[in-house]
């Protein structure tokens, strides 16, 4: 274990981090110390200037930012971590650290990403400039690699509340989005998902409850300190700036030095294949290149947290597909949390590997799009998600653990299903029963579980043949046939049978 120091972290009369925060010590090869807080966002806001380091009961530090999240301190400070016993690191372990944990093949990859190379360098160089500028032979240089991401925060959205006007628009809403996931809000124009991004982005303030990335309280931090890529519908870019100045926007605005700029630039550029674009101007460009011209500019700075909202609604169909495998190839490369709003049920089960589900300013249901489509928790859920015919049933008394075999009455029949959650007190239920897991057949079958009913209409859509069904003295309802399926054809006017499969789900109404 890495030895704790409590620290307080202030700049500009501004505190930036307050608590224990752990380092690793390795032996630069000038004789300097270099010291990464394991505990990233220490020292991550820091900004070109003075900052001082105050250790509670002991002597206050000043340190002077030098570059690119490098800062020099005080010699003394070196004894004084050297009495705190912070075991010196070698620099193979230091490496470790900056990957942060995972996978061998992950850290790999991670440290080839953060560019350890080049920020060595940067590094030796500026102890060198500063040990000559100042007279002197040894530094304790704190070297912040996460000052530029490094850290994929996982956040936690505790019992937010936001409201304007009066307006409820988010209410006690608690939500925890594990690091490095693709998360999606998806629900109904209205439901609040964009008001939430933008409590988790900072422009708007919650009324009530926190917001944490990993352990770092966020719920008051502005905007520009919380680290995070944006990427809009409507793409924001500077329309008077080139693909290339609109990138670097960013890493200009941190202090990053021109020829990392350059390198970086120039890399991003390449990796949403515009490379041969880079001096072109967004108004010369289409839909779908201005959207990579902007994850490009979310993504350079290497931020905590990417949020993007609804990026790709303003794209046709064709791009929208096209452009969902871009965007997963470069978050899944960056492993970085995404948080991703769009009301396009398909778009959220297609790139997501965990969805929340939000109805009226709360979540209704939140799980892995297997989750979500197989084991919907209310008949909102059911209906949002794929689509599902969702008709009210009586049920039967029946054990109350969910799954378990129960019965229940549609049209006069007695069916089997599972149940999905409906209380055994319980008279009433809703059935969910997916159009694609019904069949058609043109005399009762030999099984239980159907129902009668008469075809209204029939659609021919290549893969599926859609029927509108009315159930004998019951709703209406839709059945998909695909494939093997359509060996059964009927028209509208047809008598048929639909079975009902047993393992259809009756939830609580
Ligand atoms: P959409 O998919 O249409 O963008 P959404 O789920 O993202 O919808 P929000 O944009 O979060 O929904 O809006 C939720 C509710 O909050 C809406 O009723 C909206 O009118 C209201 N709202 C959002 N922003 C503001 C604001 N700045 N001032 C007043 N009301 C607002």
């Amino acid at each position: 274990m890495a030895p704790r120091i409590q620290v307080d972290v202030v700049s500009a009369e501004e505190p930036i981090f307050s608590g224990e925060a752990e380092f690793a010590v390795f032996p630069g090869e000038a004789g300097e110390l270099g010291i990464f807080p394991r505990h990233a966002p220490l020292l991550t806001r820091v900004k070109p200037g003075t900052v001082r380091l105050k250790i509670p009961g002991r002597d206050e530090f000043e340190l002077v930012y030098v570059s690119g999240g490098i800062l020099e301190v005080q010699p003394t400070l070196v004894t004084l971590l050297a009495d705190t016993a912070i075991r010196a690191k070698d620099l193979d372990e230091a490496k470790a650290i900056k990957a942060r944990q995972g996978t061998e093949e992950a850290a790999r990859s991670r440290a080839e990403k953060f560019n350890i190379a080049s920020a060595e360098a940067e590094l030796a160089q500026a102890i060198r400039l500063h040990a000559k500028k100042k007279g002197r032979n040894t530094h304790l240089v704190v070297f912040c690699i996460a000052s530029e991401g490094g850290s994929v925060a996982s956040i936690s959205i505790e019992g937010i509340k936001k409201e304007f006007s009066g307006n409820v628009v988010l209410e006690d809403l608690s939500l925890h989005i594990p690091d490095g996931k693709f998360y999606t809000l998806l629900g109904p124009s209205g439901c609040g998902k964009t008001t939430l991004l933008r409590c988790i982005a900072g422009f708007y303030e919650a009324d009530a409850g926190r917001l944490l990335f990993d352990r770092d309280d966020m719920t008051h931090v502005p905007t520009h300190r919380r680290d995070i890529g944006m990427v809009f519908q409507d793409y924001a870019l500077f329309p008077d700036k080139t693909v290339f100045d609109n990138v670097a926007y960013g890493l200009r605005a941190r202090g990053v030095v021109k020829s990392e700029i350059r390198q970086r630039v120039d890399q991003a550029v390449k990796s949403v294949g515009l490379a041969d674009l880079a001096e072109r101007y967004p108004a010369q460009m289409s839909g779908g290149q201005r959207q990579r011209v902007a994850l490009a500019r979310a993504l350079v700075i290497r931020p905590r947290v990417l949020l993007m909202d609804e990026p790709l609604s303003n794209l046709d169909a064709k791009m929208r597909t096209q452009m969902r495998d871009v965007i997963l190839d470069l978050v899944q490369e960056a492993h970085i949390t995404t948080v991703f709003v769009t009301h396009d049920q398909e778009e959220a089960l297609a790139m997501s590997d965990q969805v929340a589900i939000m109805d009226r300013g709360k979540i209704a249901q939140t799980g892995t799009p297997e989750e979500l489509y197989g084991t919907p928790v209310n008949a909102y859920v059911a209906d949002f998600i794929g689509s599902a015919n969702t008709i009210p049933v009586d049920v039967e008394p029946f054990d109350r653990s969910a799954g378990g075999a129960m019965h229940y009455r549609l049209c006069g029949r007695r069916l089997e299903g599972v149940s999905g959650g409906a209380r055994a007190d319980e008279q009433g239920g809703v059935l969910v029963a997916r159009p694609e897991e019904l069949s058609l057949h043109l005399v009762e079958p030999a099984v239980e579980n159907a129902v009668p009913g008469s075809v209204l209409r029939r659609q021919y859509l290549g893969f599926k043949t859609s029927y509108r069904v009315r159930l004998q003295d019951g709703p209406e309802i839709r059945v998909d046939l695909s494939g093997g399926d359509r060996a059964i054809d009927p028209h509208p006017g047809d008598p048929v049978q639909v079975l009902f499969p047993p393992h259809s789900r009756v939830i609580g109404a």
